[in-house]
């Protein structure tokens, strides 16, 4: 099979390290420079866009903000899975909240600003304080205002007017402000048959807006009924077939979901070890229309992501259970470089491992993680 990937990163690359045993052969798109590479190599393949669809069996994305043409194209080859309308939702603040709308499942209450009238309307429908966000191109964090008090509203105003007015095409989303004990994500996929198979549950904490750890858990089954309720609700919306990661805020015990990934996520890392069959086989499964495998828990597990950083201490590596993935990227600030993945026979021997790891690892490049190994029993 012949598997073309909307986006050229690392999601791309772990899909054709875990398609290559199934013989998937996967090339990828590189949207920025408008090139198909191949994915471990960015080696360019030397076709264009429209070869590239006629060449493969299916055509699938890693990321969801792609130009619309392009989604067009590849909708029109009828090879296109998850297809046009899950990758636009995922892609476009306002038409998710549809989405959870239709599909029945709560969300932050919201309301879309596209002028001042309605940012005045906003504060007093839903109140203080408030998320807001970008309906287009957000990711880690990015495009994202707070407001707590009221005074602070006329300033908010004059940095988002200055927002809206750089595009046309944006606008923003309000949300009400969760206040949630911890975030969490469901991985799952649904094939086109309509069958669901969904991962525990992954626990996951943020630094500075960025994912840092993803903890999977097991054991909570009313968390992970209602999880799976939800996603089954916005997967059977979507008709969709392939991984679809949904984030969720926990408040006591009640899911809200925050926002959809209509992809493999980086909260599902911990699977390539920790589960039967991992996100990115199960993805390449679902949309070649092969059986689902297993998405069991193999054994506890855990991904600390690494950000901004080319090199980590070597004896890490020495450390059981540890498994450690490099993207081959060139080093960015903050930019997700690899990750980590940690796994244990079971719970008080991960907390262990990992203590150990945290004391091989610069603090100042993974902060934070002694408080996240507090967390654990
Ligand atoms: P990512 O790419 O990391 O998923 P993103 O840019 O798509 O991030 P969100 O996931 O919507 O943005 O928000 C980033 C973080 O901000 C969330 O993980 C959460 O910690 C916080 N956050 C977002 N919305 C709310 C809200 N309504 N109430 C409280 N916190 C929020
Ligand atoms: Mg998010």
């Amino acid at each position: 099979m012949k598997v073309l990937v909307l986006g050229a990163g690392q999601l791309a690359r772990m899909m054709a390290l875990a398609g290559a045993p199934l013989n998937i052969s996967i090339s990828a798109y590189d949207v920025n420079n408008d090139a198909i590479v191949h994915p471990l190599t960015q080696q360019n393949l030397g076709k264009g866009l429209a070869n590239a669809i006629a060449d493969a069996d299916v055509v699938t994305a890693e990321f969801e903000h792609i130009p619309l043409p392009v989604l067009a194209q590849c909708q029109q080859s009828g090879k296109f899975f998850p297809g046009e309308t899950a990758i636009k939702a995922g892609g476009d603040r306002r038409l998710e909240k549809q989405l959870l709308d239709s599909a029945g499942v709560r969300s932050a209450s919201y309301h879309i600003i596209n002028n001042e009238a309605d940012f005045t309307a906003a504060i007093s429908k839903l109140g203080l304080p408030l998320v807001f966000k970008s309906a287009l191109a957000g990711y880690d964090g990015k495009g994202q205002w707070r407001l707590k008090q009221a005074e602070q509203a006329a300033a908010l105003w004059q940095d988002i007017s200055a927002f809206l007015a750089a595009d046309s095409k944006q606008a923003i989303v309000a949300e009400q402000f969760i206040p949630f004990q911890r975030e969490v994500s469901l991985i799952g996929a649904r094939n086109s048959k309509g069958e669901v198979q969904v991962y525990p549950l992954t626990e996951n904490h943020h630094v500075n807006g960025v994912l840092s750890v993803s903890l999977a858990v097991a054991g909570n089954e009313q968390l992970q009924q209602q999880a799976q309720q939800m996603f089954t609700a916005v997967a059977n919306q979507l008709n969709y077939v392939g991984v679809l990661a949904i984030e969720f805020f926990d408040v006591n015990g009640e899911l809200l979901v925050n926002e959809i990934a209509p992809r493999v996520h980086n909260s599902g890392h911990w699977t390539q070890q920790g589960a039967d069959v991992c996100q990115f086989e199960q993805h390449l499964r679902a949309v070649c229309g092969l059986p689902l495998g297993s998405t069991a828990l193999l054994r506890p597990s855990l991904m600390v992501n690494i950000l901004g950083e080319d090199t980590v201490p070597e004896q890490i590596l020495a450390l059981p259970g540890l498994h450690l993935h490099w993207y081959g990227k060139s080093k960015r600030a903050g930019r997700k470089m690899g990750h980590i993945n940690l796994s244990a026979t079971d719970n008080a021997q991960l907390k262990q491992r990992f203590e150990q790891l945290i004391a091989l690892l610069p603090e100042a490049a993974f902060p934070e993680l002694a408080q996240m190994a507090a967390r654990l029993n």
